[in-house]
């Protein structure tokens, strides 16, 4: 499975990056994992959009999917503008907010689908697994299975004990790190550095990656905060085409 950062800006983007989006490739199905603003600019240095075969959204702000218009617009014009056969997409969301769900579709440029906590998603190669997060809107992390690898996503979420022990066994954690140590991150949804290297240190992951970075201070400093909480764990932290094959 290889992942390829997109975007990884909390909020908003900043010039030439994109907020929250995430590439997973196995073989030749790929999985755009939530499209925040940005991310359909950014995700053409790393695949053609004709070749995005399911987008996945963790949840329904702006940040995670403003630039699913953009898809819409490009599968609209598709036919017209490409020389590639227009395949079949599907944009994959929870249903527990109907307008955001309802959001998903536009004509019949894609097809939507809901996934719940209950039971698995299989998506090509990929099997998909949710967890609810603590967020102000319902958010999900999602653990993502091929027959070789397993990647942990926290999307949005303050600390959570269970989120921890359901990223065990991922070789790697891509976890939220949208405050610094010190700072109440839970009063917002989000987890702090210092936080996010406990949620590897409880899961025992060999690798994290600190992502939904914020606009302030210096975000080396994030990863020495984290680090101490899991001095076993590898620490980065996310930039534009970050990549890493798991296996
Ligand atoms: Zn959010």
């Amino acid at each position: 499975m290889k992942v390829t950062v997109i975007g990884y800006w909390h909020a908003f983007p900043e010039a030439g990056e994109a907020a929250s989006g995430y590439l997973i490739e196995e073989g030749n199905f790929r999985v755009l994992i939530d499209c925040g603003s940005g991310v359909i600019s950014q995700l053409q240095q790393y695949s053609d959009l004709e070749d995005i075969d399911a987008v996945i959204i963790s949840h329904y702000h702006n940040d995670h999917i403003g630039d699913i218009g953009a898809f819409h617009y490009f599968r609209l014009l598709q036919p017209v503008i490409s020389d590639k056969p227009q395949q079949p997409v599907t944009i994959y969301g929870h249903k527990e907010d109907p307008a955001g769900f309802e959001h998903l579709s536009f004509k019949n440029t894609i097809t939507t689908e809901a996934y719940t906590a209950d039971s698995p998603l299989e998506a090509g190669p990929f099997t998909f697994t949710f967890f609810k997060t603590i967020h102000p809107v319902p958010c999900y992390a999602m653990k993502i299975q091929t027959e070789t690898a397993v990647l942990f996503y926290s999307a949005d979420t303050a600390f959570s004990t269970e989120l921890a022990h359901a990223a065990s066994g991922a070789d790697l954690l891509i976890a939220e790190s949208t405050a610094y140590k010190g700072e109440d991150g839970a009063a917002f949804g989000h987890m702090t550095s210092e936080e996010a290297g406990q949620m590897a240190g409880l899961a025992k992951v060999p690798h994290l990656l600190l992502t939904h970075l914020p606009h302030f201070g210096d975000h080396e400093q994030m990863i020495g905060e984290a680090k101490n909480e899991c001095p076993d764990t590898k620490v980065e932290k996310a930039s534009s085409g970050w990549s890493k094959t798991l296996s």
